[in-house]
């Protein structure tokens, strides 16, 4: 969270107001990259406090790694199947959305899967879900919040006045304060022309993930609802059924390992997902029920491996910041805490909280 040009708060403040044409009168403008939960924490908490805050968002739905992919009645959280929360004020929003319904408790009978030998292993660890879906948690936190999905940005170009968004449909946009919550590497795109911001986002790694969704006819029968798996193509396969609030249908989201995931990152997903249910086959030594529906997902960037080890990184100068899971760990809190602090900072130098 080192800022460049900002020895003072009273300095990032200035060049905050300046950008802005600021006045008492005129609420900060900021346009947030990313309807993650990285990015709609960040929003929030600015749009609270009264800022004019806008989200874009490049695909057509909202949370980006901790959503729901909807067929029909069928629903898989493809990307985080949960979290987990260990206090602070994530732990006060989780249980605000608890009392709200939009969150609850996954008590799940966990194994591990080895060599084809499922062992109970009892994980105490108290884990959450979104209700009806992961994307529930998204969805409650960008509430109020300004929007706009299918606006994918290509670039952001740093000019006297504030930093011109160039979105893939061709048009253009200015605004006085850009935060980019995107994954590292693809934020290496939008701000390589901001050396400090570039060299942020250069320190963090990714894994890619490949994952496979299947709904059976009938309910398999296995005494576990998430085992992870050691040994196989499979890293852990998760009955999503088992989360509450899912409908009726027998619904499975299987995560392949690194190995796999190395080996079929350009192949199809389809194809991926088949051998995945395949090996899930062959490790429980019979066939499982029909599909009656299975698709594969690629996350080309999935989790975090080595994470920036800030907060956030945010240039005064420029008046843009960069936030996400990967600047401090790997998963939906650590993203949290980063929009949430990239957020605080602002309002503190800015001395606009309301
Ligand atoms: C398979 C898998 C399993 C996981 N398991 C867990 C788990 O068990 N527990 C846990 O806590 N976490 C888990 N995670 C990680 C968790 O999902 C992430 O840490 C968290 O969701 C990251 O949020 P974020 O806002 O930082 O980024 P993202 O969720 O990646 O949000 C970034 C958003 O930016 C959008 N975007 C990208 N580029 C642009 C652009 N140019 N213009 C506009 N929008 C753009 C994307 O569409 C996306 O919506 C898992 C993730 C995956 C993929």
């Amino acid at each position: 969270m080192i800022e460049p040009n900002c020895l003072w708060g009273w300095e990032c403040a200035m060049s905050i107001h300046e950008r802005d044409g600021f006045s008492n009168a005129k609420a900060p403008r900021a346009a947030v990259l990313g309807g993650g939960v990285s990015g709609i924490t960040c929003a929030g908490a600015l749009a609270e406090a009264g800022w004019d805050v806008t989200v874009f968002e490049k695909s057509r739905g909202i949370g980006g790694r901790a959503s729901t992919r909807r067929e029909g009645n069928l629903t898989f959280d493809h990307g985080a199947p949960c979290f987990s929360e260990e206090g602070g004020p994530f732990a006060e929003t989780v249980n605000a959305l608890l009392g709200s319904g939009s969150l609850a408790p996954w008590s799940r009978r966990t194994a591990q899967i080895r060599r084809g030998r499922i062992e109970f292993s009892e994980d105490c660890a108290l884990r959450y879900v979104g209700v009806p879906g992961m994307s529930s948690l998204p969805r409650r936190l960008s509430r109020g919040l300004r929007v706009l999905n299918g606006r994918e940005v290509s670039e952001v170009r740093v000019t006297g006045s504030g930093s011109e968004l160039h979105f893939k449909a061709g048009e253009s946009e200015i605004y006085p304060l850009v935060i980019v919550a995107v994954p590292a590497p693809q934020a290496a795109v939008l701000v390589s022309g901001i050396d400090f911001l570039s060299n942020a986002v250069s320190r963090a790694r990714f894994s890619s993930g490949i994952v496979a969704m299947a709904a059976f006819s009938e309910r398999l029968d296995v005494p576990f609802d998430d085992a992870s798996v050691d040994g196989s193509d499979l890293s852990r396969v998760i009955r999503d059924a088992s989360k509450p609030g899912r409908g009726d249908s027998d619904c499975w989201v299987l995560h392949g390992s690194p190995e796999f995931v190395e080996r079929r990152l350009e192949e199809d997903s389809d194809e991926s997902a088949e051998r995945l249910l395949s090996e899930f086959s062959s490790i429980l030594d019979r066939p499982l029920p029909e599909a009656i529906f299975s698709s594969g997902h690629r996350w080309r960037y999935a989790r975090t491996t080595k994470p920036y080890g800030e907060s956030y990184a945010f240039d005064s100068k420029a008046g843009v910041g960069v936030v996400g899971d990967w600047c401090l760990g790997d998963g939906i809190e650590e993203a949290y805490a980063s929009g949430a602090a990239m957020a605080n900072h602002l309002l503190e130098v800015s001395g606009v909280s309301s």
